[in-house]
This record gives structure tokens, C-alpha cells and sequence, in this order.
């Protein structure tokens, strides 16, 4: 089964659906003015460089999958430069193009795939694969020095419903499939993949898979890689074709090697996943806690006693006053404390049961039940603000989004010294608002955003707060990632986390694989 639709292009310079796009509301640009200041930061058009792949040599990857799916177009090429981090909008507003591709290739299917791997790896020019373009690690900035160029190996032509099994509870999904496309294939069935990220819109299931990602129902759902039961990959020495059974002791889990490989290692052609019925019933509501400690040990409890709703989500004490200052908010900022969000999918039965269970928790353990309001609020504008985040870089404030992950018993340490490096870097006046995104019964993943005025560079202006923010992560004995990958951005911080066997052990996968290395040169490996 596949999709007519047309994939919805985002503008170069800006995240999403241009049609989408929104001004500052009237509500915030008072806020916005009386702490940043507002000032005027138009983007400034941009044009790629001249290809430098000669036409003889585009011939050859014609021959494989069409004359019509090799564009070299400036547009084109625009379009699949770098992915949609803070610093690659910064790059692409400053009409900064230089990464982009010599030429945007699409294959349609595996046998495509791998044959356009072996025409790169004779020709060495390197391949970037492109799925939705979200990414905001670097992840789609390969490295192109050494090569005859760089091509982005478009997976838009590949957006198959392959297999569906309802006995067993899989379907089997092209790479090029966007979250919505696939949660409409997988509607037709009574399914659904319950993936939702906030790039959902927009990221495709070979993303979602070559990063590892998590969805903000992953308390229900699970983190995508949890999802996979098997997946196929095309590589420069050969194909892959991974998970004959749910779960085996067939040595190490070579599906767990190709899932977060960011495209160093393959280029996954097909995922299968497990899927649940598509719930009869969803709600969502929110509570009110006194302080973000008290919020997280009431995560950490409904956890660690196996009663998690689908979605649970916790801001602390800033980032609840900031969601309240919109004058339609629930509350008064206050008596803000911290607000949750949980919220319930399944069978009405399911949903009655875990809600009653949850709720009696919470209520113990001193939660203010603040009724469905916040919870609806939340759901309708959780895709929201990264349109808000453009609308603020026009008007110089500087926006972007850190996140990491920790065992419960470091949760407050890691949170004080992310918080205090970003302080720190960023200075007076500057923002920084966290919320637990993610939950596990051994630990919770933390989210920061953080908001200044931007300065004269506003580019290198956050990479010193990245920096600061990476190494207190390091520090603090936690993740460099817990779910944005590792891309260029992280890479200098993932020896020290993985170890040098580790990088070893990465770097002996890839001279196996990929023996030219000419996929996704640059990217994940140190
Ligand atoms: C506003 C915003 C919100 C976000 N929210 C979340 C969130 O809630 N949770 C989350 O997990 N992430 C989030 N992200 C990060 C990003 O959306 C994810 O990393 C996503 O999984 C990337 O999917 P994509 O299809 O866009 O991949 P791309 O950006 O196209 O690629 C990402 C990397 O994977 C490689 N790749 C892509 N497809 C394949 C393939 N088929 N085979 C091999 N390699 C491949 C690319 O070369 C690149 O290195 C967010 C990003 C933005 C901009």
C-alpha cells in the first residue's frame, strides 16, 4: 500500500509547513520585548555553489533510478542542506549554503539503494541519507573533503506499507514514510505506531530509526528502537535483513548496531515494527506539584510500581510559569508549582483501570488534580513551538534545546549543573526552563530550552553554551543523547562516553561496512 499525497517541503530557512507559519502572538511579544528586547533579524537568501559532480558521472546514478530522480537545482539542493537545529537555521538565515549537496538523489526501493552505494563507492563521492530533514545533531552535514562530492540520497520515493501482520502485531514500513503518512497507512489496518516526536510532522521512520528517537508517548509507546523487530540495510559491502524472531540470544543484537548508526554504517531500506491497536479512547489532564522534586519522585513512583500512563511529562517551576504567562492559561503563575501532563490511550477499560490507578498515586503522594483543560491545551499545541522558535529568531532572540538522561538517583544533580552551565554561558537575564521528558523505572530523561538575546554572532554565541551544557552533562555521569543522536554536534563529547574500546569498536564496524567510508563521512564516529 502506498501514499499519493505529496511530502510537504519546509522552507530552507525555517522549520515546518510554510503554509503553517505564524507572526509572535500579540500575547508574547510584550513578554518577549520587557526580557530580550526585540530586534529586527531578517534572513538573508542564500545560494548552494556549483555542483562539483561532472554530468558524465551523474550519468551513471541516472541509469539507476531515472534521469527525473538526479536534481542538481539549486532549489533542490537547498532543501536537503544540514537538517533543522538552531545553529543549521542561524547557517541557512545567514544565507550560508555551503554545505549543501552536489546532487539529490532518489532511489526507489532496496535494490536502487544499494546500487547507487556501489556506483558512490566507485566514484567516492560521499552520501548523506536523507529522511525528514529534522535532524539537529549535524547528522546531515557530512564532511566532503577527500571526495569527487556529496550527494543526499533522498528516501522520499519510498513510502510503502510493505507488510502488515494483525496476528502477530508488526507491519513492515518504508524509510521514506513522514509520522503522519505512516500513522494513516497503519489507521487503515486499526493501528497505530504511537510515535510522536515533536518533529512528527515532518521525520520519517528511517530517522526515527537511525536515531534512536523518542516520541512524547514513549511512557506507553516506548522509544522507536524499542519498537523495531527487524529492519533491512543496504551498505557498500552488502545487504543486511535482520530480526527473524521477536526477541533471540543469536549473539549480540545486530539490529540494536544499525539502529542510532546515523547513516555510517547502512542505509535502512525497511523497518518492521510492532504496532497496537488504534485506541478507542484518549484523555489527557493535568496536575499541579509543589516543586520539581516532588513532580519527579511521583514519576519515579508511578514507574518503578509499573503504572505509567502513555504520556507523562513534567515542566519545572520556570518553564510552568513561562507556559502560564499566556493570559489564557489555566491557574496564576503564582501558585504555579510544576505542572504534569499525563494522559491515557487504549481500550476504555484500559484507559478507566490505569487512570484510577495513576490517579490514586498521585493523590497520595500530594498531586493537584487540575482536571482535562491543561491536558487538551497541551495536545493541541504540542507541535507548536518550534514555529514559535522562528518567529523569535526573527525578532533576535536566540532559542534552542538541549537534552540528556540520568538514573533517578542523579536526577537533581544533573539538573542543577546543566542549569548553572547554561546560566553561565548564556548570562543575566537569559532563560533556561527544563521539563522530564521521558521515564524509565531506573531514570528520566531532562529537557532543557533555553532563551536569550542573541548577540552580535549569535552562532558562536550558543556554541559556547553547548559546550558548557555538554561538558556538564559528561561531568554529571550522564548521557551526551538521549534521543537527538549524535550527529557532528555531539561527537567531540560521545569518546568520553562510550570509551575508547568503544570507539574502536565503532570505528572496526564502519572499516567493515563501509570500507571507503563514504557514508556519512564526519557523522557519530570520533
Ligand atoms: C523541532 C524539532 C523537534 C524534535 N523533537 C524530537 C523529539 O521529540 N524526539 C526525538 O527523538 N527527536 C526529536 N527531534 C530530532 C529529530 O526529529 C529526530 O532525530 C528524527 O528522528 C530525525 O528523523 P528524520 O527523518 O528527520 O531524519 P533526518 O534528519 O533526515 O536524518 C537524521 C540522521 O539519520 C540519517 N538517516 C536518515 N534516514 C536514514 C535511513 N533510512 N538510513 C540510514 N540513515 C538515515 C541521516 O543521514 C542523518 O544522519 C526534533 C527535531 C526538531 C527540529
Amino acid at each position: 500500500m502506498t501514499l499519493e499525497t505529496p511530502t510537504v517541503e519546509m522552507h530552507p530557512q525555517r522549520w515546518g509547513d510554510p503554509a503553517a507559519a505564524t507572526e509572535l502572538p500579540e500575547s508574547a511579544r510584550g513578554l518577549v520585548e520587557l526580557a530580550f528586547g526585540l530586534q529586527d533579524r531578517p534572513a538573508t537568501p542564500g545560494t548552494p555553489p556549483a555542483t562539483a559532480l561532472d554530468e558524465s558521472l551523474l550519468d551513471g546514478v541516472r541509469e539507476i533510478v531515472g534521469a527525473e530522480h538526479v536534481l542538481v537545482d539549486d532549489e533542490t539542493r537547498a532543501l536537503r542542506t544540514r537538517g533543522k537545529s538552531t545553529p543549521d537555521l542561524l547557517r541557512a538565515r545567514a544565507g550560508d549554503l555551503t554545505d549543501a549537496p552536489d546532487a539529490v538523489v532518489r532511489p526507489d526501493g532496496h535494490v536502487e539503494v544499494a546500487a547507487v552505494l556501489a556506483w558512490a563507492d566507485e566514484h567516492r563521492v560521499a552520501v548523506v541519507p536523507f529522511g525528514g530533514g529534522t535532524c539537529v545533531t549535524g547528522g546531515l552535514a557530512a564532511r566532503r573533503q577527500g571526495f569527487a562530492g556529496l550527494v543526499s540520497l533522498d528516501l522520499v520515493r519510498m513510502k510503502r506499507l510493505l507488510a502488515v501482520d494483525d496476528v502477530s502485531m508488526t507491519a513492515t514500513l518504508q524509510p521514506g514514510l513522514r509520522g503522519p503518512e505512516a500513522e494513516a497507512l497503519l489507521a487503515e489496518h486499526g493501528l497505530t505506531l504511537g510515535h510522536y516526536p515533536q518533529s512528527f510532522e515532518h521525520a520519517s521512520i528511517g530517522g526515527f530509526a537511525a536515531t534512536r528517537s523518542s516520541g512524547q508517548s514513549s511512557a506507553g509507546y516506548g522509544r522507536f528502537d524499542a519498537m523495531v523487530v527487524g529492519l533491512t540495510a543496504a551498505t557498500p559491502t552488502g545487504s543486511l535483513d535482520l530480526g527473524s524472531s521477536p526477541a533471540n540470544a543469536a549473539g549480540p543484537d545486530l539490529r540494536q548496531l544499525l539502529l542510532g548508526s546515523e547513516g555510517a554504517f547502512g542505509v535502512i531500506t525497511s523497518v518492521t515494527v510492532r504496532v497496537r491497536r488504534t485506541p478507542e479512547v484518549t484523555t489527557y489532564e493535568g496536575w499541579r506539584w509543589p516543586s520539581f522534586d516532588a513532580g519527579s519522585d511521583a514519576m519515579r513512583a508511578l514507574a518503578q510500581a509499573g503504572l505509567l500512563p502513555t504520556v507523562v511529562r513534567l515542566s519545572d517551576e520556570s518553564e510552568t510559569a513561562i507556559n502560564l504567562a499566556d493570559p489564557s492559561s489555566i491557574g496564576g503563575a503564582d501558585d504555579a508549582g510544576c505542572l504534569m501532563i499525563t494522559g491515557y490511550e487504549g481500550t476504555a477499560e484500559q484507559v478507566t483501570a490505569r487512570r484510577a490507578a495513576v490517579t490514586a498515586v498521585l493523590d497520595g503522594l500530594g498531586g493537584a488534580a487540575l482536571g482535562e483543560e491543561p491536558g487538551q491545551k497541551w495536545l493541541h499545541g504540542r507541535f507548536d513551538a518550534p514555529y514559535l522558535r522562528d518567529s523569535l529568531l526573527d525578532h533576535g532572540v536566540l532559542v534552542e534545546t538541549v537534552e540528556t538522561a540520568t538514573f533517578w538517583s542523579n536526577r537533581e544533580r544533573l539538573y542543577a549543573e546543566v542549569k548553572a552551565a547554561l546560566l553561565g554561558a548564556l548570562g543575566e537575564g537569559s532563560l533556561v526552563l527544563c521539563h522530564v521528558s521521558h521515564v524509565y523505572e531506573t531514570g528520566c530523561s531532562l529537557y532543557f530550552t533555553v532563551a536569550t538575546r542573541q548577540a552580535e554572532d549569535p552562532l558562536a554565541q550558543w556554541q559556547v553554551a553547548k559546550a558548557a551544557a555538554s561538558d556538564a552533562m559528561i561531568a554529571a555521569g550522564a548521557t551526551i543523547t538521549h534521543h537527538h543522536a549524535v550527529g557532528t554536534d555531539h561527537k567531540p563529547w560521545l569518546a568520553q562516553e562510550i570509551g575508547e574500546v568503544g570507539v574502536r569498536m565503532l570505528r572496526a564496524v564502519k572499516a567493515e561496512v563501509d570500507p571507503g567510508g563514504i557514508l556519512n563521512p564526519g557523522v557519530l564516529i570520533p
